[in-house]
């Protein structure tokens, strides 16, 4: 008798444990197809959906009914270009002495925080000191609140190159970096940079394919690497099951990125119809960042905000960016929702949705690409991007529907994560 007794309490507890939320939706963005359905009832149950059902159902004695009747539901929104370590001030190039790991550290759990809060459920971060790689496995353990992050861990560059860590310093500061520390000369570098980043932790591998506009260097569009250097990296990248992103603003560069196996294209600023071309038959994407590019370009105009060098640079390139996404757009380059956040303040991300939208793209196929997209490039197209049966519940909330009002995207109501509600 005792023991039915126990067995009893045991399936009781279980039943009560396994305890759902319906989620109410007035509209809900079907990604998959590009709809916009309309009384649909979201079932998750523990990280995952477990259904998506018509009208409002509600579940047994003790779920949980979150009503958003007057809002539109989507899934969690990726963002494919972040820095979530840092963020652009005006003292950002003395911090780069005077700030420890530990002070970044805590800088970035503001910033993961920020970019949660926003909508942006997962991330794709293209480099940092490493701190990225701790900040990811802090936040995937529970201790802070974060997006999921995908790191690059520190980029890689070559002597001088846009990511070379010690760019700008004085001769006692600089040293004389390698692979171990992202800096790449050789085909033989090019392995082990991608075996070290392997090594520390990181999902990915990102390049700088070409000159950039924040180093304190001339150049902002120069090729860096020679494609035999970039080859190495992809198909070693390959072996540990990573993708290389690029960033790039020069043609030359770009080109030589592209053909040498890389997925994404950062910026892509002075990209040429012929390597739009090459970018739809090597199947890579444009990430626009317009909102980075917007951003520099207002602030480049503020007396010393950054190094003289790097003015000239913002101006020339800055205001070019959407106008290459436009074109890129309507020549069918694939494009992944990306922005640069870091260049500018974190939580901002969601901006670029209407920049997107102004260039010429269909609210809903923005918001596919920082769905869809995104969730395929980073190869998680089962889990992430669609509110559908056995995906991890990301879900947030706007109050207004964004195929009519693109910058309701910039303020998100409500954010779960896995399951659980971060915002409501
Ligand atoms: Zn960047």
């Amino acid at each position: 008798m005792k023991f039915l007794y126990t067995l009893l309490f045991a399936l009781i507890s279980t039943t009560l444990l396994a305890q759902d939320t319906y989620l109410h939706c007035g509209k809900l963005i079907d990604t998959k197809s590009g709809t916009v359905l309309t009384e649909k009832t979201i079932v998750v149950s523990g990280n995952k959906i477990s259904k998506v059902e018509s009208g409002y159902t509600s579940g047994k004695k003790g779920d949980i009914t979150i009503d958003l009747k007057d809002k539109t539901v989507m899934p969690g929104l990726i963002d494919m270009h972040v820095h979530i370590e840092n963020e652009s001030n005006p003292k950002a190039y003395l911090e780069r002495y005077t700030n420890n790991e530990a002070d970044v550290a805590y800088n970035s759990v503001g910033f993961a925080k920020t970019t949660l809060m926003a909508g942006f459920t997962t991330v794709r971060d293209l480099g940092g000191s490493g701190v990225n790689i701790a900040l990811k496995k802090a936040i995937a353990q529970g201790k802070i609140d974060g997006p999921r992050i995908f790191t690059a861990g520190k980029s890689l560059a070559t002597t001088g190159g846009h990511a070379d860590p010690t760019n700008g310093s004085k001769k006692s500061l600089v040293g004389d970096p390698g692979p171990k520390e992202g800096v790449v000369n050789s085909v033989e570098d090019a392995k082990k940079a991608v075996r070290q980043r392997y090594k520390n932790g990181a999902d990915l591998i990102k390049i700088t394919a070409t000159g950039g506009v924040l180093s304190v260097a001339k150049s902002s569009s120069n090729p860096q690497f020679t494609i035999e250097e970039i080859k190495a990296i992809c198909e070693t990248a390959k072996d540990y099951g990573f993708h290389v992103a690029a960033h790039a603003h020069g043609d030359e560069g770009m080109q030589r990125a592209v053909m040498g196996g890389v997925k994404t294209i950062e910026h892509g600023t002075l990209m040429s119809e012929k390597t739009m071309d090459l970018m739809k038959q090597y199947d890579s994407y444009l990430v626009p960042t317009i909102t980075a590019g917007k951003e520099v370009t207002g602030k480049a105009k503020i007396d010393g905000y950054y190094p003289a060098i790097i003015v000239p640079k913002a101006l020339e390139i800055g205001p070019k960016i959407q106008n290459t996404f436009s074109k890129a757009y309507k020549k069918g380059v694939g494009i992944a929702f990306g922005t640069d956040a870091g260049v500018f303040k974190h939580g901002q991300n969601a901006k670029e949705f209407g920049y997107m939208v102004e260039g010429g793209m269909p609210a809903i196929e923005a918001i596919q690409s920082a769905t869809t997209t995104n969730a395929k490039i980073l190869n998680m197209q089962n889990q992430l991007g669609q509110i559908a049966s056995g995906f991890l519940a990301d879900i947030v909330a706007v109050n207004d529907d964004p195929t009519q009002k693109i910058e309701t995207m910039e303020n998100v109501v409500f954010v779960m994560k896995e399951g659980k509600i971060y915002k409501q």
